[in-house]
């Protein structure tokens, strides 16, 4: 009989033995705190993951650094949770507030998005108030005060996650406020930049090679340009 306080977990992505609460479920194995943290933050699958699975997808997040390495930003839109253009090499990331470097945030190809929308959800809370005796008491009938957030669907074809969901608002807004409208504002101009991300992706993988009038190479040219000299391309 095995008595399960004395059982000692390693986690089968990186070997450490897993402490004391620490154990993450697989669908075949276990997973420490360390390397679940590695993952990415908008990948939701981990119990029906295989140990494979995991590996594949913590070897894809190390590779994921250079990317992060590399990410010129050009663009940035948001206020706290912000969508993050390399318009030049035609990436994306969404990167929480504060330095986005740090996250090892998802570096994702123009290519791999497959859509995205604004949907805004309704909270609804009672208003109440002190009556004489000093007591929280609501109305009868009851009142109700409501609050909206925003939030930002991104479709994404990527092996370990399909939706990238954020908030744009920081604290819920009221409707008719100046942030309601900066919050419809900001979504309005994610889903362009998206939007048109996903047109340039589109054009470029029907992009046929040229010649490049500048180095001579045949080519097939990114975002315009050559993908030798660097150079203008029709
Ligand atoms: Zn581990
Ligand atoms: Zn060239």
């Amino acid at each position: 009989m095995s008595m399960g306080l004395f059982d000692k977990k390693f986690c089968d992505a990186c070997g450490d033995k897993i402490g004391l609460l620490g154990n993450r479920r697989l669908e075949d194995g276990n997973l420490c705190g360390g390397c679940a943290k590695k993952l990415s933050p908008f990948f939701s699958d981990r119990r029906r993951s295989t140990v494979a699975d995991i590996k594949a997808q913590l070897a894809y997040r190390e590779e994921n650094r250079k990317a992060v390495a590399s990410f010129n930003a050009t663009r940035s839109i948001g206020l706290g949770t912000r969508l993050i253009l390399d318009e030049g090499n035609m990436n994306a990331i969404v990167a929480p507030p504060g330095r986005w470097r740090d996250g090892n945030p998802d570096v994702i190809g123009f290519a791999a998005i497959t859509g995205c929308e604004v949907d805004v959800s309704e909270n609804r809370a009672e208003e109440r108030y002190r009556d004489s005796q000093g007591r929280d008491v609501g109305y009868d009938p009851p009142r109700y005060s409501y609050t909206y957030d925003f939030w930002m669907n991104i479709h994404v074809s990527s092996p370990y996650f399909d939706l990238i969901r954020f908030r744009i608002n920081g604290a819920p807004v009221a409707r008719g406020g100046v942030d309601y409208g900066e919050c419809e504002a900001i979504g309005r101009e994610m889903r362009e930049a998206l939007e048109s991300a996903r047109r340039k992706a589109a054009e470029e993988s029907s992009a046929e090679a040229v010649l490049c009038p500048l180095c001579g190479a045949t080519t097939i040219p990114k975002a315009g340009r050559c993908e030798y000299c660097d150079g203008p391309v029709k």
